[in-house]
């Protein structure tokens, strides 16, 4: 067991460090890293997803490689066209909704990464839940035209009722991800008509076998995104994708550069691409990127709680209301 600290290039999600643990187990490493956060109920699911890879392994993937999306966080339009065209990436995908006030910035910003991207690319935003339904609804016409054509928008507001709100009236297509936390997430989203497409990760919905299960069970198209984890963790996302029966959008898994160390070299997209591995990466375990004495200690007292809780089950989840 390891438990590390990673430095982040850029906030995101609030925060500048990444810390979890990696796993050692028979079929290889496996990682657990739940935001600080999340309860102990939440966190089992992670804990779940963890041993999977380092106990059992993965389903047999479906392709070798899986399209991935640049990310642009909230920067300048200068910037943001030169993270486009480094990415190599054919679909870009922006946050935008970062301040209250933003809309200029983000028009600004969507220009920017349509120029870099040329016609044949694609522009998706990520509104993480800031806007309120008019808010959105004004945002996403705008940004669809600034953007010669949004792919998607990814959770303007916070509450499924909202989504399907603005679902029922932009043409855009709407993309759930902070509404998927849960196994059953995804059917409530789909039953309550709130996206055309779904966000899974594989971590908080307990690994691989039991998120292509929930795939399978919303009928939604998905994409896999990353939990901001290390490489280990990531190799995890990235076997998601490469598993899943249909994959028509490119992931969000291009994360490994928010990263500014990791405990094994991660994997850069090559032209878009990124390989599907079969087992997650041996980690090198120095001692610049471990946890210091006492967040050490807080992350061994939660895994052994978690540990404690009863595994989330394998069948196929019902929505709850
Ligand atoms: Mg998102």
């Amino acid at each position: 067991m390891f438990v590390y600290s990673l430095p982040m290039t850029t906030r995101f999600r609030g925060i500048t460090v990444r810390e979890g643990v990696l796993l050692r187990g028979d079929a290889g490493w496996g990682e657990f890293c739940p935001f600080p956060e999340y309860a102990d109920t939440e966190a089992r699911a992670w804990l779940d997803a963890g041993r999977e890879a380092a106990d059992e392994g993965w389903p047999a993937p479906v392709r070798s490689h899986v399209p991935v999306n640049a990310i642009v966080p909230a920067v300048p339009p200068d910037r943001a066209f030169a993270m486009v065209r480094e990415s190599g990436c054919a679909t870009a995908k922006v946050k935008v909704a970062d301040a209250p006030g933003s809309l200029a910035e983000d028009l600004a910003r969507v220009e920017a990464v349509r120029d870099a991207l040329g016609p044949s690319g694609h522009v998706r935003v990520d509104a993480n839940a800031r806007w309120s339904v008019d808010e959105a609804v004004g945002a996403i016409r705008e940004l669809d035209r600034a953007a010669g054509g949004l792919q998607y928008v990814e959770q303007p507001c916070a509450s499924l009722d909202e989504l399907a709100a603005v679902r029922r009236r932009v043409d855009v297509r709407i993309a759930a991800d902070e509404s998927v936390r849960r196994a059953a997430d995804p059917l409530r989203v789909a039953v309550a008509g709130a996206a055309d497409v779904v966000v899974l990760k594989c971590a908080p919905l307990g690994g691989v076998h039991r998120a292509l299960a929930v795939a399978q069970a919303c009928g939604l198209p998905c994409v896999v995104s990353s939990a901001l984890e290390s490489a280990v963790g990531m190799a995890a996302e990235i076997a998601l994708a490469g598993a899943l029966p249909d994959l028509e959008f490119a992931c969000g898994l291009g994360t490994g550069a928010l990263l500014a160390a990791d405990v094994a070299p991660s994997p850069r997209p090559v032209d878009g691409l990124l390989p599907v591995p079969t087992r997650a990466p041996d980690p090198t375990p120095s001692p610049d990127l471990a946890a210091d004495h006492d967040r050490t200690a807080w992350w061994q007292a939660r895994l052994a709680r978690v540990g404690a809780l009863p595994p989330t089950p394998r069948t196929t989840p019902h929505p709850t209301p």
